[in-house]
């Protein structure tokens, strides 16, 4: 059954200059981290965007474009309309004790999610946060309440370690024990990923990001190799990312026309 919401939006909070977070009047209790919801802004269209929080339900969008800059346009009071909970949604493993999560830009948003669903059952959580310079980190405070540990990295050093997540990545999957790996972001950042936790046998997920229409597994947009990653994804294994011929390669665009990347 497809559920369409319409809620008021209670707050929106600037996270960094293109970044706003909604909080919806909404207590979604089924959402569960990894899962999308399909926001319709009235006249402009619908995008995905990843819950950030169930209860309240919360959302962050970067600025980008038509939908993301209507939705950042929302002022407490509005209204706000989307369907879901979608997807398939970050499984941890179990009895596990410790797992790391490793975000850029807006990939971080669901990776709080997961960190504090971990840390609400016993489960420890160390977060890798990178950005490309300090103006972009997003999240910081929010990591810091529900993880044991969070390393920064920008592309300029003007936050953190200077260079990638790659590195902090590599110094902890070696100096310490995880039951899984979770990557969302830039697809290459995940593919290197997922390449560094092939190469140490550890188990590890990414979220991919396609243009999506339906959200639900209809349409097609969103298809990669046979798999749709509205249905079947955003969240695959990383070895099953790895198998995919288009990972860290090449995307489709709204009309489907495959471009690389
Ligand atoms: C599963 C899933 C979860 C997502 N979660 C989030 C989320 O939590 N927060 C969020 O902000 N977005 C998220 N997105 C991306 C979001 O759905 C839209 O793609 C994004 O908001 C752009 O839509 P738009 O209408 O504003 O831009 P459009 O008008 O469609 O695009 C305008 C221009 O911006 C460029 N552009 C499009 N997307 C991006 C981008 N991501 N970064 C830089 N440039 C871009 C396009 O190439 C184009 O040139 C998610 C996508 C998926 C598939």
């Amino acid at each position: 059954m497809i559920k369409i919401h319409t809620n008021v939006v209670k707050k929106v909070s600037e996270e960094n200059y293109r970044v706003k977070t909604i909080e919806v009047e909404h207590a979604l209790e089924e959402a569960l981290p990894g899962q999308f919801l399909m926001v319709w802004m009235p006249g402009v269209g619908e995008r995905p965007m990843s819950i950030g929080n169930g209860y309240p339900l919360t959302m962050s969008v970067a600025n980008v474009g038509k939908v993301s800059a209507a939705m950042t346009a929302l002022r407490p009071g509005d209204m706000i309309s989307y369907r879901g909970p979608f997807g398939k949604p970050f499984a941890v493993p179990k009895d596990a004790k410790r797992i790391l999560v490793i975000g850029g830009g807006y990939g971080v948003v669901p990776l709080y999610f997961l960190a504090k669903r971990a840390k609400e059952n016993d489960i420890g959580a160390v977060a890798v946060l990178g950005a490309r310079a300090a103006k972009d980190i997003i999240y910081e405070k929010q990591l810091f309440a529900v993880c044991d540990e969070v390393f920064i990295t920008t592309d300029d050093g003007s936050r953190g370690k200077k260079g990638t997540v790659m590195a902090e990545a590599e110094m902890l999957i070696r100096s310490k024990k995880f039951d899984c790996a979770y990557a969302c972001g830039p697809e290459m950042m995940m593919k290197a990923v997922a390449q560094l936790c092939r190469q140490h046998g550890m188990p590890c997920q990414v979220s991919l990001e396609r243009y999506m229409k339906c959200g639900m597994g209809v349409c097609g947009s969103c298809v990669v190799d046979g798999k749709t990653v509205c249905r079947d994804g955003p969240v695959f294994s990383g070895e099953e990312a790895l198998a995919m011929g288009e990972f860290g390669k090449a995307h489709r665009d709204a009309t489907g026309v495959l471009h690389e990347r």
